[in-house]
């Protein structure tokens, strides 16, 4: 048995925009691991160099990632600690690296995750679409057929459903959400996050796929669609309708105060009254 104690894999979230976006922890790992492997070395090295990050480069992309996890294993296993970046945001997350773990834990590496920047994160915490409970889609299918069938899969989810999309198919990609899921359904497009044309729109569908096909600039950069989960607004409605009767009913009868909560709401009067 190798008296070699392996070293460490850390996993490093980089920024998805702003590049200040990088935690203390990320840049001083980043620092003293003794190889970086990244998705594209070309891509990173900006930001590795302003962060005065000039730790060594490996590429790890989906073209080599057999041949680069077994190089990157061997490392750690002869004590090297290795650090794992993608172009952008958290590794693995629509991004290489899964094989690099999974090879990782399975020769008894210890992965250490050194959290950050996530898009889907970051768009879920500023739509204002439930967010307790919810589901990471990643990229559709491109293809038309495909993409629809997948969408027809979720119709019934009552989960938040969070998408990444391309700046090429975002448009046709609301369009479909909106035959599938129907007009009314309320969605957030979060378009190029923490960067200077970072714009958040909160819409029917309907209405969120005319204004995108009508404003080329929103299918400019990156996005996330995120689309509420089926009955998510008719619940909404009843907090906010419940939120008005309780104010109302210290002043007025329960059947004035659930019909006038209803109108403002748009809650249904039964429901309020019942409840
Ligand atoms: N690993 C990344 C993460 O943690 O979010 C995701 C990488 S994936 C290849 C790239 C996709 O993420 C883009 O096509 C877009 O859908 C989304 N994305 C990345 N950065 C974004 C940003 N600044 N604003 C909005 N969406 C972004």
């Amino acid at each position: 048995m190798s008296s070699i104690q392996p070293g460490c894999l850390w996993v490093v979230a980089t920024p998805i925009g702003h590049r200040d976006d990088l935690s203390a922890r990320a840049i001083e790992s980043l620092r003293a691991v003794a190889l970086i492997a990244a998705e594209d070395t070309r891509h990173s090295r900006p930001l590795l160099a302003h962060h005065n990050i000039g730790t060594p480069l490996l590429a790890l992309h989906e073209y080599n990632e057999r041949d680069a996890v077994e190089t990157v294993v061997r490392r750690l296993q002869s004590g090297e600690d290795v650090a794992l970046i993608s172009d952008a945001g958290t590794p693995l997350i629509s991004d290489p690296g899964f094989r690099l773990v999974r090879a990782a834990r399975a020769a008894g590496i210890r992965c250490i995750p050194v959290p950050g920047a996530c898009a889907a994160i970051a768009a879920l915490s500023v739509a204002g679409l439930p967010s307790d409970r919810f589901v990471f889609e990643g990229f559709l299918p491109p293809r038309a057929a495909a993409r629809r069938s997948r969408l027809q899969e979720l119709v019934g989810d009552t989960r938040t459903i969070i998408f990444y999309e391309s700046s090429h198919r975002v448009a046709e990609s609301l369009a479909d959400m909106r035959d599938v899921f129907g007009a009314a359904r309320e969605a957030v497009l979060a378009r190029e996050l923490t960067k200077m044309f970072e714009t958040v729109l909160g819409e029917p569908l309907a209405a969120l796929a005319a204004r995108v096909v009508a404003d080329p600039d929103q299918q400019r950069g990156e996005h996330v669609i995120l689309v509420a989960g089926r009955g998510a607004e008719a619940d909404a409605k009843l907090a906010e309708g419940q939120r008005v009767f309780a104010i109302l009913r210290d002043e007025l009868p329960p059947a004035k105060a659930a019909k006038l909560a209803a109108a403002i709401s748009g809650a249904p009067r039964k429901a309020l009254y019942q409840a």
